[in-house]
């Protein structure tokens, strides 16, 4: 049985202040699940968020890793540095990552590699953009991004991470994949993963992510192959954040 996981992804948003009271009002609401929740803070507040999480059953995650060792690489933060800070988690592959910095199939597999490396559990983020998805191009863009941690990594590191399925299209923009079209990608992406591995693929966590909602959770959360959230704008509001993990049981 696989644990579901809620993550959120809070992006470049908040300040210390915002950072703290999201923490205190998103921990009270926690207790007595029995899904996995995770917060991923911009960088500057993983040490606050951290301290404050120390404890409860929250798990700390970031945004962003290098790929490189420590070492003259300025402005990039390293593996074992988000460990010291008690990181549990971290993101590669988001897609602002991959459209907006430029971050390459073969960047995110190395970041993948460099996470698990050092300690980290990666939330590896694939999905299609919308015009891909009108080509009748997802499967094929969600295999090569899937094919190239495998290629560096092997399957079984695939197993030791966690994949978000997030098309797009649907992140930010208010427009949810529908819980039938997340589930027809997610079972691709476990069959895909069990031509390699069956025990892996039936291990595996695959989240969706884009525009999750308490409302629209449930019936995500319903589909055999969708084993959780990674959420963003709907994690800067512990209410909301609140109501899509209690979604997830
Ligand atoms: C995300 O950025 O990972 C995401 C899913 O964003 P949102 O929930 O705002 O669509």
């Amino acid at each position: 049985m696989r644990q579901r996981l809620v993550a959120g992804n809070w992006k470049m948003n908040g300040s210390l202040a915002s950072a703290r009271a999201l923490v205190g009002a998103i921990l009270p609401g926690v207790g007595g699940l029995k899904s996995e929740v995770a917060v991923c803070p911009p960088y500057v507040y993983l040490e606050t968020v951290g301290a404050l999480l120390k404890g409860s059953p929250v798990a700390l995650g970031a945004q962003n890793v290098a790929r490189e060792d420590p070492g003259a690489f300025t402005g990039e933060i390293a593996a074992p540095m988000l460990r010291d800070l008690g990181c549990k988690y971290v993101i590669v592959g988001h897609s602002e990552r991959r459209a907006l910095y430029g971050e390459s199939d073969a960047l995110v597999a190395e970041k993948y590699w460099r996470a698990l490396r050092e300690g980290l559990v990666p939330i590896l983020c694939v999905g299609e953009l919308l015009e891909e998805r009108d080509a009748g191009h997802t499967e094929q863009v969600v295999a090569r991004q899937l094919d190239a941690v495998l290629t560096r990594s092997g399957v079984a590191d695939l197993g030791r991470g966690v994949v978000a399925y997030e098309p797009v299209w649907a992140i930010g923009t208010g427009r949810t994949a529908t819980p039938e079209q997340a589930q027809e990608v997610h079972a691709f992406i476990r069959g895909r993963i069990a031509g390699h591995d069956p025990s892996v693929a039936a291990g595996l966590r695959i989240l969706y992510g884009g525009s999750v909602k308490g409302s629209n959770a449930v019936g995500l959360f319903a589909m055999p192959d969708i084993d959780g959230g990674l959420i963003g704008g709907a994690s800067l509001l512990a209410e909301d954040f609140l109501a899509i993990c209690r979604a997830a049981g």
